[in-house]
């Protein structure tokens, strides 16, 4: 009786071994927070419709506050490579930017400089350094009349190539054009993320081609 137990126990204890040799756990998911900010500009206009993608520089100043005292900000390059947090670190948090204001480096790059928290600023490459609203930017289409310049104008090269000099900022592309993905095909969709990192790999280096903020919608 204990040899045959001792038998089925070594049978079992093999089984369990082989499948343990097959089973690859899965990757840990990392435990990020996504910030994903878009213009940072003190304006009189409120849009009911429009205006949750706006934030005034003193409210960003103090959401930016907080978060250098209480997480642990990251590139948002860095986010897949990050593990399951450990029980009592702090969070850990990207800040990103979408479509690229002329605001990020006049309002939000200062702000993120004397906190050291870096950022991530996804640019739609085909307008940075164009004079008008971009053309997917409904809020300042709608509002052109009541708001400044300075609140939708884009991004120049020379603001990006400041940004990029303070060594904490890193950009991504946000898509060539930022059309609606949906009304695309699968190789437009591909000419638009392959165009705008060549566009960024030739200007900025590769550091700056990685990440890719896709547009979800012709708002954001
Ligand atoms: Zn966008």
């Amino acid at each position: 009786m204990k040899i045959l137990l001792k038998h089925g126990l070594k049978r079992s204890m093999g089984g369990l071994a082989a499948l343990s040799q097959r089973w690859v756990p899965p990757p840990p998911i990392p435990q990020v927070s996504v910030l994903m900010y878009h213009r940072v500009a003190d304006t009189a206009c409120f849009d009911w419709a429009l205006d949750d993608w706006n934030v005034t520089p003193r409210r960003f100043e103090q959401q930016i506050a907080w978060l250098a005292e209480n997480a642990e900000c990251i590139p948002a390059g860095e986010v897949m490579s990050r593990s399951t947090r450990a029980a009592g670190a702090k969070p850990v948090v990207a800040v990103t930017f979408d479509d690229g204001f002329g605001n990020f480096a006049t309002q939000a790059l200062p702000v993120l400089e004397r906190y050291r928290v870096p950022a991530t600023v996804f640019l739609v490459t085909r307008y940075v350094g164009t004079h008008a609203p971009y053309p997917f930017d409904q809020w300042a289409h709608r509002n052109l009349a009541r708001t400044t310049q300075e609140s939708w104008r884009p991004i120049t090269w020379k603001e990006v190539d400041r940004c990029v000099a303070g060594g904490l900022i890193t950009f991504g592309s946000h898509s060539d054009t930022h059309p609606q993905p949906s009304d695309l095909t699968e190789a437009q969709l591909s000419q638009e993320a392959t165009q705008s990192r060549v566009v960024l790999r030739s200007r900025l280096g590769d550091a700056h081609a990685m990440a890719y903020g896709f547009p979800m919608d012709p708002r954001v």
